[in-house]
Order: structure tokens, then sequence, then C-alpha cells
């Protein structure tokens, strides 16, 4: 699936020379084994599995209950009289297999689990297990869910269904483990007018007689039971032949019109998966579907996937232009999960990375291949950045982890798994080549197709591919948490520079960490030759590196995972040679600078002093590693006297920027420019540029009597300043908008503008939005932690949670209740609140609960130790830099 922020990257492709492999020896030991059913970790015996599901369901959209039956086809391994499924929040009306005795039900809510005990053992073979049940729709996306949305004729009613990691067993009682693969063919009763979406195409259908009708879908190849999906509602289909495959658009009444640009990407990516895998879409037809609330990313559903439809649908009247990349992102990591996750499906939560750090991976790739003027990889930069900034901590955990329950597999959804796994198949495709890299990927599909693996058949794989020892490089990134430290010092021998280069393990807030060690393939080049070299850093070593004082930069284009602390003498060159490094290396460099002073390792002034270099630069990844560091000490600025000045000083490094682009776009100019406009303005109005602050106001009065007037591209920024800065008539005509209009997209940005108003009696009024029926369940989150992300109203907004709880997560369901807390209080830097979290019963209530809510608890107090360490260094350097000009 895909989380709710969708990165863009891909990368500048790099001329890597080895030059240098010293001996392998010491990486961490390759504990995990190749794929074995009998071994896969999970809480259902392994002495029975299903072969295939004959499942019948007839929901009831007005009660929200469905009622449901099933044969499934079993294998029976050894005799046993137990047999043990999932279920949750569903009555078992019978159970049976034939010529047996009926059996005893058994329902385990906390195991989530139902269990037929036989009076005698089922002997070993086949049988047919037939289980007829009751359950709930819900109203938040998890199992099956209800959507109330706006028509023009008034409120609609969808349903629609969202089952990772594990609401399977929402649906249908089943071995809802992703081992357990079996084939599915689906029946549904729903009313006449609607059109009903599942993972195949629709074999059969007839009507009832009652204003319903029956659709029966063709059976699904063996898949696993989280990737089944059924939608269905007043929805409409556009669909175009690909390769033989039919793809479909699929959206609710009257915006089939806003799926087009969907439709051409998704068409685009099927030729260049089936090319690039090398195992052609293995299902007769793709849907995209766009559900109108519900989640908010997307899911891979096999051959149906779901996205909130702001995500899918590019409507030209009121989307930006550049919307088609996230668009396209979106649907190429989700496209890619049809053959990585759900062709070849990772064994146990353990390994979700395989799932989405390939699928974030891969969309970035196929953006780069097919797209290469977004620049993917570059322009993704931060994404990056922000999955080192949880890795450096205490409570960062490896790639691979083991993961117990249901509550941990749903937590292990981070940074972690999509972010660095991302950047570490980047840094193995890059050391072991394009070319050799897609064998192996090739290869592993073949060898897995519709099984299960782990992560060593992926390196097992790529290995055999490319002779390489992929497994003891790669196994330090996965199996261990962490980041290293590449520390170069240069010296001069005759006038060959000389660089050592050693490894340490890079910390944030954890400053005796257990000494960890790693291969890294630490590329290095002169800034001014296209070419670098690799070097297989194990321990230390000393590399030559060109003529004495030449500027080397360690990590060309940013490839690699790790960071890098240079000498005085070569950050100095570098320095100098500002203007020849490429923007990938200029905001890699940015980016490590501010790293090294989270960490401690460096003062402020030195990061200062480089931003201080690169004034003026307007590559768009350039400028976004500096305003992620100013809008992060501006937001620890928050309630402190000091914050006007600070914010005085962000204005004086990004005003002259936005200057030379100004507000209006220039004919044809690069998209990119639009981009860093849009993110200006939005920064500098926050940081109380008045003038700024009063054209958006202007723009925005404008637009609401003649939307023409302001273009697409500056709708968000616009709205969104007006929303912050809005007096009672904007507010109410920002809420006014996001009511009247029927666009998912317009909807958020209306609402969301609105949550972010200043004026405390604004923000009240929209937390009691948050209690009503007004929006769908996925958005309230959004809206209260928009309340909450101005920094005047975080209590407000965390004391109206405290107070409405239970209402809300009766509404919200289970992962607000687990969850919402930890994020919630995390706009906090202080530890009063990180101990209230910490106190915060339903924060504590799951195993993976706990984990969220420590890592917040440990984003706290790093903040709050960081603002009391460093931010008086930073005000100092501040107060006299503006006292110079
Ligand atoms: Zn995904």
């Amino acid at each position: 699936m895909s989380s709710s922020c969708e990165p863009p990257f891909v990368p500048r492709i790099l001329h890597v020379g080895l030059i240098l492999l010293t001996a392998l020896a010491t990486g961490p030991a390759v504990a995990e084994a190749a794929f074995s059913f009998g071994a896969t970790p999970g809480k259902l015996p392994k002495t029975v599995a299903p072969i295939h599901y004959a499942l019948d369901l007839t929901p009831d959209l007005d009660k929200l209950t469905f009622s449901g039956s099933e044969v499934v086809d079993i294998e029976v391994m050894e005799p046993t009289a137990r047999l043990m499924l999932n279920a949750v929040e569903m009555t078992i009306e019978a159970g049976a297999i034939e010529g047996e005795a009926a059996p005893q039900v058994t329902s385990d809510a906390a195991a989530q689990t139902v269990t037929f005990t036989f009076p005698d053992p089922i002997a070993a073979g086949r049988h047919q297990l037939r289980v007829s049940f009751t359950g709930r729709i819900n109203r938040f996306g998890r199992g099956l869910f209800m959507v109330d949305y706006p028509t023009a004729e008034g409120r609609k009613r969808m349903m629609s269904s969202h089952l990772e990691p594990s609401d399977a067993r929402r649906i249908f009682p089943s071995w809802d483990e992703p081992a357990f693969k079996a084939t599915i063919a689906l029946t549904v009763t729903v009313p006449q007018a609607f059109l009903a979406v599942s993972n195949m195409p629709v074999a059969q259908e007839e009507p009832t007689g009652d204003g319903k009708k029956r659709v029966a879908f063709q059976p699904t190849p063996r898949m696993s039971s989280y990737l089944f999906v059924l939608a269905a509602g007043d929805l409409e289909r556009t669909t175009t032949d690909v390769d033989g495959v039919t793809v479909g658009v699929v959206t609710t009444g009257g915006k089939g019109q806003h799926g087009r640009y969907a439709l051409e990407a998704a068409s685009e990516l099927l030729r260049y998966f089936n090319d690039y895998f090398g195992i052609a879409y293995p299902l007769p037809k793709l849907d995209l579907i766009a559900v109108p609330g519900g989640f908010g990313g997307a899911m891979e559903n096999w051959g149906g996937i779901t996205f909130f439809e702001s995500r899918l649908l590019f409507d030209p009247a009121t989307s930006a232009s550049d919307a088609r990349r996230g668009i396209f992102n979106i649907i190429a990591h989700e496209m890619a999960h049809q053959w990585f996750g759900d062709l070849v499906t990772m064994a146990w939560w353990d390994n979700i990375w395989l799932n989405e750090g390939f699928a974030s991976w891969m969309q970035a790739k196929a953006a780069e291949a097919l797209h290469p003027d977004w620049q993917t990889w570059l322009n993704g930069s931060g994404f990056k950045q922000a999955a080192m900034s949880e890795d450096a901590r205490r409570t960062s955990h490896p790639i691979q982890q083991p993961i117990a329950n249901e509550s941990e597999a749903l937590a292990a959804f981070d940074s972690i798994t999509y972010a660095k796994g991302q950047a570490i198949i980047r840094m193995v495709e890059t050391y072991l080549g394009e070319d050799a890299f897609r064998a192996g990927i090739r290869a592993y599909m073949n060898q897995h197709a519709y099984s299960n693996t782990t992560t060593a058949d992926l390196w097992g794989a790529l290995e055999a591919a490319s002779g390489k020892p992929v497994a003891a490089v790669a196994a330090g990134f996965t199996e261990q948490r962490g980041i290293p430290l590449v520390i170069a010092q240069s010296s001069c021998v005759g006038d060959t520079q000389r660089i050592a280069l050693r490894q340490e393990r890079f910390t944030i807030h954890d400053p005796a960490p257990k000494p960890q060690h790693w291969q890294v393939p630490v590329a290095f080049g002169d800034v001014s030759a296209a070419a670098s070299n690799t070097v297989l850093l194990d321990g230390a070593t000393e590399v030559a590196a060109g003529h004495c004082g030449d500027a080397v930069k360690l990590n060309p284009a940013d490839v690699g995972y790790y960071r890098v602390q240079y000498d005085a003498a070569m950050l100095a060159a570098l320095t100098r040679s500002m203007d020849r490094l490429a923007p990938a290396d200029r905001a890699n460099l940015l980016g490590d600078s501010w790293a090294l002073v989270e960490a401690g390792r460096a003062t402020p002034a030195a990061f200062f002093d480089l931003v201080e270099r690169v004034i003026g630069d307007d590559n768009r990844a350039v400028v976004d590693q500096i305003i992620r560091p100013l809008t992060r000490l501006d937001h620890l600025q928050w309630g402190r006297p000091e914050r006007a000045g600070f914010q005085a000083y962000g204005r004086a490094v990004l005003r002259p920027v936005f200057d030379r682009i100004g507000w209006d776009a220039a004919p044809s100019e690069p998209a990119d420019r639009a981009l860093l406009r849009a993110h200006l303005i939005g920064v500098l109005g926050t940081f109380g540029d008045d003038a700024i602050v009063a054209e958006a106001e202007r723009r925005f009065a404008k637009f609401v009597s003649d939307p023409t007037s302001l273009p697409t591209a500056l709708r968000e920024t616009v709205t969104g300043l007006a929303g912050r800065y809005a007096d009672r008539a904007i507010y109410d005509s920002l809420l006014a908008l996001g009511r009247r209009t029927t666009s998912t997209d317009e909807r958020v940005r209306y609402y969301m503008a609105a949550a972010s108003a200043r004026d405390p009696a604004l923000a009240n009024e929209t937390l009691a939005i948050a209690l009503t029926d007004e929006l769908p369940t996925n958005l309230v989150g959004g809206l209260i932690s928009s309340v909450a992300s101005q920094g005047e109203h975080r209590d407000v907004a965390w004391n109206f949670v405290k107070a409405n709880f239970t209402a809300l997560a009766a509404k919200q369901g289970p992962s607000f209740q687990d969850y919402f807390a930890a994020g919630l209080v995390g706009n906090f830097s202080d530890a009063t609140h990180a101990d209230e979290l910490a106190k915060f019963a339903p924060a504590q209530a799951t195993s993976g609960g706990r984990i969220v809510a420590a890592r917040s608890y440990e984003r706290i107090m790093t903040d709050a130790d960081f603002s009391a360490q460093q931010l008086p260094a930073v005000n100092e350097w501040v107060k006299q830099r503006m006292a110079r000009h």
C-alpha cells in the first residue's frame, strides 16, 4: 500500500568504476533462510491450508451489515480435530465438513480467530469446509467499509474494502496470513443499478427479482487473502486494451472523464513493467478504483487497485498540472506491487519491505525512465532524509524485523520500510549494475510466481545473476538498524591527495550507541569529473583522489545510504566548488551538514555558513534542503520570543529566491519552477512575509468571485495561506466552498485550509466538525492534525481529542485508537507532553501502538533536548547575521 505522502524520486545515472574490493569477512551474519511454508512465522497451524474459497456475500448498505457463506476446499496435511481460521467482528452462524459430526465453534476476539473443534479427527487429504456468517460494514476504512459522498443529486453511498495487513478476516473467515495462498471465486448480491468490481472480471450477472442482482466473478489465481477487493456503488468504468489486458479506471458516477490521465499513465506503465519483469501482467484485467473516502493512500489489491479519489483523478479545471506527477507515482507504486507483492509475496510481515521498499524504488525508476524531466530521484531526496532522521534514533528498527501480531504489522508501514527500503534497493542496483540487477529480478519473479519469499530469496537471485556478494553487503543495511557515518580525512603525499575513510555509527540523541559495522559501497569523485569510483568500505581504508586540494565529493548523486563527515580542508574545497556540484550533490551536502548538527557533531554555524554559500540557488531540491531545517527550527521556536527574529532570517534567505521567480509563471518555464514557486509562497507566508500574505489574500478573494483568475498551480498554496490568516468571512467562504464541491480533491483543500486558521475561535469550530458526519472518516484525523499543526492550537487540539476520545475512536476505528495520539502529541517538544503520551492508555493498548508511541516519545525528547542545547547557538548566529546585513 502507499502512505498518504507519496514521494517523487529517481537517479541521475552514475558511472561507477569499481577500483577496489576489500575482503568481505566481517559483515553481519546472514541469518535468514529461504522461504519454506512450514517455517514461516504466524499464528495459524500449518497443518491445514486452504486451496480455494467459493465466497458468497450479500451486503446491506442501509443496515451496514452483510451476510455471507463460503465453501472452502482445504488440504489437511495431518489428521486434526481442530480447524483454526481468522475471523474478527463476525458472527459464525454455522460450520460443517461433509461426513463429519457438527463441530463446536469457539471465537477468540483477542487472537482474532475462530476454531471449529470436531468430535473426531479429520483425516489427511482434501475436504470442504462450509461456513455461514454475518459481519459489519464499517464507517472506517478497514474490512468492508461504506463511504457517503456528495453528488449533484445529493449524498450517495458506496462500499469498498481495505484489507492490508490483516483485515480479510473482517469479511470472510479465512487463513488470513500471507503464506496461505488460495484461489477465490466471489459472488456478491448488490442493487441492480450498482457496478461491482473485484479482483477478476465478471463471469456472470443475473437479476434476483427484488431490485438486486447476483454478480459472479471469475476465480482468481493463487493469492494472499489481504489482496482481495470488493467495491460496489453507482460507479462508472472507462477501459482500454493494453497488450491484451483490459485496463480500467472506475469512478463514482459522472467523474469518469477525470480518470483519463490515470488510464494513460497506467497503460504506459503496464508496458514498462511487462518488459522490466519479463513476466506479462498475469490477470486478464486491471482496474484503478477511485474511492472518495475510507483511507488516505492506495492499496495494491490484485487486479483492482483502490485509491483515495484525490490521489487518482485529474481535473484540468482544478488540478495543478504537476498533480500528474503524484498520480503517476502512486499508480506506478501500486502497479509495481502487482508483481512485487501480489504475484510474489513476502511470506510474513517481517519482510514487508520486500513489498514496500521495492514498490517505492520501482515507482521512482519507472518515473525516471518514462518522464526524465521530472527528476524524480533528485526531487525526492527529502524522502530519504526523513527516513535517515528516523533511523538515527534509538527507537529505529531493522528493515527486517520480527512482527508478532497484527498491530505490529500495521506499525511496520513506516519510513524505514518504504524510504530506507527504497534507498537500499537503489544502492544495491547501482552496486550491481542495472542489467545484472534486472536479470536477477526476472529470475526471482519466474522462480517464485504465485508463491512467497523471504529477503534471502531475493539476495540469492541477485547473487546468481551478478556474481557479487549481495547478501553480505545488503544484510548490514536490512538486518541491523541505523546509518553508517563515513568520516573522510585528506592528506597530501607529493602532489597526490590521499583520503582516509573510516566508518562509525551515526546517531541522533543517542551519544553512546552500540557500535555497528557495515560493508558500505562508498562512491567518490572529483566534482568536475563525470565519473566516480567506488570502494567497499569494510572498516577503514585509504584511497587516492586526484591532486592535493582537489574538491572531492563522496556519495555522488546521493545514491548511497550513509552520512559523510568531511575534514575542514575537504569541506572548504567543496564549499568553494559549490557551483560546479550537481544539484543532487548540493542537496546531499546540505542534508548531511544539517544531520551532523542534529547529531551534535557540528555546530549550527557550520550549517548556516553553508546556507550562506547557496543563497540564491534556485534548484528546487536544493532549496528544499534549506527549507526543511528552517521549518523544523521554526517549529521548535513556537512560543519563544526569538521566533520573530528567526522568521526574519528565514525570509532573508528565501525571499531573494522568490523575487527572481515571482508570482506569475513565465511562458514555458520548467515545471519544477512552478512547484518551487508554490512552496516558497507557502513557507514565506508562514514565516510572516506580510507582502506575500497580502497578495495571497487578494488573489484568494478574486478567486472566490472568479475561479479562473487563479492558476491551478497556485490554488493549494494560496488557499492554504488564506486559511491560515483567515478572519470569520474567509473561514466561512472556505467551508462553503468545501461543502459545495463534489470533487474530493477540492474538499480536502478547502477543509484543511479552514482547519489551519490561527484564530482560536475558528479552530474550535473546526474541531467540532470532527464529531459530525460531515466528512468521511479518513479526513477527520487530518482535520484535527491540521488544527494541531498550528503551534498556537496544539493544546486545543490535544485537549479536544482527550475529551472526545471515546466518541472519536468509535467512529474512526482501531487504527485511530492505537496510533493517532502518538502522531498528534508529536507536535509538542517538551518532556511534560512526552510523559503524558507515555501514560495515555489507548496509545499503550497494543504492542504496535506502544512501538509507535515510543518513537513519538523519543522524537519529542530529541526535540526538547535539541531546543535546550542548540537553539541558543542558532539564535545567536541569526542575531549576528541579521546585524551584519
Ligand atoms: Zn506499497
